[in-house]
């Protein structure tokens, strides 16, 4: 069949001249590109040659007649639309070459608007096969480059260093990538399918991934990194997202896995390092506090008011060097572990309610309001160590009273974000610019401006804050604005969540 888009070639058969000529003028005219024929054998030549989308076809003509040159264009092209020409007495015949596959009939002699009307009909349809035929290619295409992409993905994902893992949402592994299995020390040929406790040998990282699989953690960005360890003594970082359907719906969760066990093994001689040099440092320097209180207080009639200055300011240096000290074990214990090693059920409202009224006599002295806001219902209990509480929250309350001027007010807001505790410590103070913001967590780092100077601090105290809260499977953020103030957010996981 003829491929040209848009042109339909015609072929006209008849042995009747005027008809030949005056059918080849009228379609012409409409836009055909027509080829003509005058007998059966001809015709047969030509539509092998042209490969017509539609032929004219004279029944009745010397030679071969219409029906064997009809049965012969069937046999070479089935979708060539015959139409037959055919005088009143030969209606019959048209009949029968209807049934023989031919697709319309026009009677002799026939109107110029006839011809034009049987012809379009043809060529409507024959647009309308090209067109479905047309769409029909490009589904497949359309179907063919979706498998394309798919597998693309899959290689990718096959190929990724980073472990990758997939439950759908009642926890079962759906996709699990080789470097998975590696890094979980799983047999190579361990498929998807089971549930995921089968795969990764780590309750509390199991038990969150069911949470999230099941759409718990779907509105709330507060899902923590967790870290662990294997038999093998190979640490590894689990990041865990929900996967969000169009409508926002939990359709299950996706992992990735990452080996951390260089940065530990450093880590750790990092903090042996600094837990053995503090140990040094804490005796001898104890010792010289010591001393220089003792001298000071026997000399304090006799010596010149100068000495005593000199004297005063050693004692309060070596104070300072003591608690700094105290920070860095605290710190290096922390990074080992070892500080929550009494964890119990705690009640948050009780813990900040005592923390609030020991640290408002400070606030006052400022002329500070600091105040708590409990949520109207009782809060879950937690699971930590109260010290550990104290410190986190003692450390970012003492900080908004340092960092805020005399008169300021000071807020600690507490309320539910999913399972989560979540308490804000805000306050109208200094605020920090937001190139401060990711490295005021870093050890020894402290904003330095006209305000801050002169407050003392070791800028030890936002690392400690952030190992413990680490510690508890929580999160912490901070929000500051200068000149307006900053919001430290802790959110901490509750009990039997
Ligand atoms: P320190 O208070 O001992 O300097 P921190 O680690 O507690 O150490 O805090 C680090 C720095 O972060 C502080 O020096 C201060 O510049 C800034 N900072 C902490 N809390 C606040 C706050 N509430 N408002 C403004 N700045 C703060």
């Amino acid at each position: 069949m003829n491929n040209d888009v848009g042109a339909i070639r015609i072929l006209v058969v008849d042995d009747e001249r005027d008809i030949r000529e005056g059918s080849e003028r009228i379609l012409k005219r409409i836009g055909f590109i027509v080829h003509i024929a005058d007998r059966g054998d001809v015709a047969l030549k030509v539509a092998k040659e042209v490969h017509p989308a539609i032929v004219l076809l004279d029944l009745k003509m010397p030679g071969m007649d219409g029906m064997e040159v009809l049965e012969h264009i069937r046999q070479m092209d089935e979708g060539i639309l015959v139409i037959v020409i055919t005088g009143y007495a030969t209606v019959e015949t048209a009949i029968t070459a209807m049934k023989q596959g031919a697709y319309d009939f026009i009677p002799k002699p026939f109107e110029p608007d006839q011809l034009r009307i049987v012809v379009n009909r043809a060529a409507e349809k024959i647009r309308l096969t090209r067109d479905a035929r047309k769409l029909e290619e490009e589904k497949t295409r359309t179907l063919s480059d979706l498998d394309t992409e798919k597998s693309r993905i899959r290689s990718i994902i096959e190929s990724l260093p980073d472990g990758v893992l997939v439950t759908n949402a009642s926890g079962k592994v759906v996709l699990i990538n080789p470097s998975c299995k590696h890094l979980l020390n799983l047999d190579p040929d361990m498929g998807p399918g089971r549930q995921i406790e089968d795969y990764v040998q780590d309750e509390t990282l199991s038990k969150l991934v069911m949470e999230i699989s099941k759409g718990r953690h779907v509105d709330y960005d507060d899902i923590p990194d967790h870290e662990f360890i294997l038999p093998t003594d190979t640490y590894l970082r689990a990041r865990a997202q929900p996967v969000l359907g169009e409508r926002k719906e939990c359709l299950g969760a996706v992992l990735n896995f990452v080996d951390i066990t260089t940065m530990k093994v450093l880590d750790r001689l990092k903090s042996e390092f600094v837990a053995k040099v503090s140990h040094e440092l804490r005796s001898p320097l104890s010792t010289i506090h010591e001393q220089l209180a003792m001298v000071i207080g026997d000399l304090v009639n006799t010596t010149p008011q100068q000495d005593h200055h000199i004297l005063t300011r050693a004692k309060e240096k070596t104070q300072g060097m003591i608690s700094l000290i105290g920070d860095l074990l605290d710190l290096s214990r922390i990074e080992e572990g070892i500080i929550c090693h009494e964890p119990k059920s705690i009640r948050l409202d009780d813990l900040l309610t005592n923390i609030v009224d020991f640290l408002s006599s400070r606030a006052a002295a400022s002329r500070q309001t600091l105040t708590l806001n409990l949520p109207p219902h009782p809060l879950p209990e937690i699971t930590a160590d109260p010290l550990a509480l104290e410190s986190i929250f003692g450390n970012l309350i003492t900080n908004a009273i340092n960092y805020t001027q005399e008169g300021g007010r000071i807020r600690v807001d507490v309320d539910m974000a999913g399972i989560n505790i979540r308490v804000k410590v805000v306050d109208n103070g200094f605020g920090m610019a937001e190139k401060h913001l990711d490295k005021i967590f870093d050890r020894f780092y402290r904003v330095k401006d006209d305000r801050t100077r002169y407050i003392t601090g070791t800028g030890l105290g936002l690392p400690i804050v952030k190992g413990l809260v680490d510690s508890l499977g929580g999160i912490i953020e901070v929000e500051s604005t200068p000149g307006e103030g900053s919001t430290f957010t802790v959110l901490l996981p509750a009990q039997n969540s």
